[in-house]
């Protein structure tokens, strides 16, 4: 059996004016976080007793702000404690600014500027090279446009030029797997804009793109602010247009449209994210991650610091007592659902063969009953036993997904 791991980091710098996720601006808290997080990679290790660890997620937050020792110790442990494959992906999120050197000292202690250093005294491999052998081999960089004016209104900390930058600086480390997060439909972007921050991207010979369109969610600076009224929503019209701007010039620099959010040179699609369209088992460590066990059983870690660490920096770090944590049971139209949704979302479709064995004839039948119309509008294709959007209905899946639901 093959699993995943995430591993959250929920600490950030300061808030950016669009994000709902779970992370906190308490910095000097981090190494007892990661003691914590160590207990739980230890305490739960017994939940996935025989798998095979393909891929590792460190996320946040930002996972940036680990000073190198911080980030060796949770490596450490996480293959001291689990069987991780010798090719496994592991994958660190990193903000443009934490990878920039600071124009004068003093040098901080142990935070992003020890992280640059160890970065240029040999990539990210040095950093770790513990128990295992673990080395950070793939990089996500939360860039999201490359326009000043539009990073300043998201309260982004970095300018394009250090995210330029910063790009160049982890090539130059060795890293060969990069990919970059872009937004598209922020507000007042324009068309050319958002041709901009895509002839950027493409021009930096980076493998991996995530693009997504702007939400508004709820509590986030950018709801208030729109609905008080001070800026505008992006129109249906030009979201439509951005995202087909995004195809065309994705397809044009070689890249793959392999999710609906998500390009990839070819060998360069994120193993890990796959894994959560696939349905296999994964762990999450840290307040507010998931966790699935690969059959019925989804779990929560609750998004509260205080409670996770007084539950994980126990002496017996989270050995006893009830972990700070929900259990979803998911019922079998739940993982049917589940499954035309994720498989939906992926260029390779939902493949029926599985589906078959998963969920049985019946359900199959009904799938493609209720398929036909839009096989026959050519907004859905069938190919080689797996059932695909086509391209052009990508923005419109939310609708055709409906209909095929249990
Ligand atoms: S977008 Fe990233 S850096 Fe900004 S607040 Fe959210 S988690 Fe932190």
């Amino acid at each position: 059996m093959t699993a995943a791991l995430y591993i959250h980091i929920p600490f950030c710098r300061s808030r950016c004016a669009y994000c709902d996720f779970f992370s906190t601006t308490r910095e000097p808290e981090m190494p007892a976080y990661v003691q914590a997080l160590c207990h739980e990679v230890e305490a739960r290790r017994s939940e996935l007793p025989h798998a095979r660890v393909r891929t590792i997620y460190i996320g946040g937050g930002t996972p940036s702000l680990l000073s190198p020792t911080l980030l060796r110790r949770i490596l450490d442990t996480v293959y001291a404690n689990y069987e991780v494959d010798a090719n496994a992906e592991v994958t660190m999120e990193m903000n443009p600014d934490d990878l920039d050197p600071p124009p004068a000292p003093p040098v901080r202690e142990g935070g992003s500027c020890a992280l640059i250093s160890s970065l240029q005294a040999g990539g990210l491999p040095s950093l770790t090279g513990g128990v295992g052998g673990g080395s950070i081999n793939r990089v996500s960089l939360g860039i999201q446009t490359f326009d000043d004016d539009l990073l300043r209104l998201i309260h982004r900390r970095h300018d394009s030029a250090t995210a330029v930058r910063a790009v160049k600086q982890l090539q130059a480390t060795g890293i060969r797997n990069i990919s970059i997060d872009l937004i598209y439909g922020l507000p007042g972007q324009t068309l050319a804009q958002w041709e901009h921050d895509l002839d950027t991207a493409f021009a930096l010979g980076v493998q991996h793109l995530s693009a997504y369109a702007l939400s508004y969610e709820e509590g986030t600076l950018l709801t208030r602010w729109r609905d008080e009224g001070s800026i505008r929503e992006a129109s249906d019209e030009l979201s439509v247009e951005m995202f087909q701007r995004l195809c065309q010039r994705a397809r044009e620099a070689g890249f793959e449209h392999y999710e609906i959010s998500n390009f990839a040179l070819p060998g360069y699609q994120s193993r890990h994210n796959s894994s959560y369209w696939t349905g296999i088992p994964y762990l999450g460590f840290g307040p507010g991650a998931h966790s699935y066990d690969g059959q019925h059983t989804r779990r929560a870690n609750l998004p509260n610091l205080n409670e996770y660490l007084s539950f994980y920096s126990s002496p017996r770090g989270g050995h006893e007592g009830a972990a700070p944590c929900s259990y979803e049971q998911l019922s079998d139209p739940d993982l049917h659902d589940e499954a035309v949704m994720c498989g939906l979302r992926t260029r390779e479709g939902i493949d029926l063969q599985q589906f078959l064995a998963r969920f049985g004839q019946s359900r199959l039948d009904a799938l493609l009953t209720n398929a036909a119309p839009h096989l026959s509008a050519g907004r859905l294709i069938r190919a080689a036993d797996h059932l695909h959007l086509a391209e052009h209905a990508l923005m419109v899946s939310d609708d055709i997904m409906s209909d095929l639901m249990a």
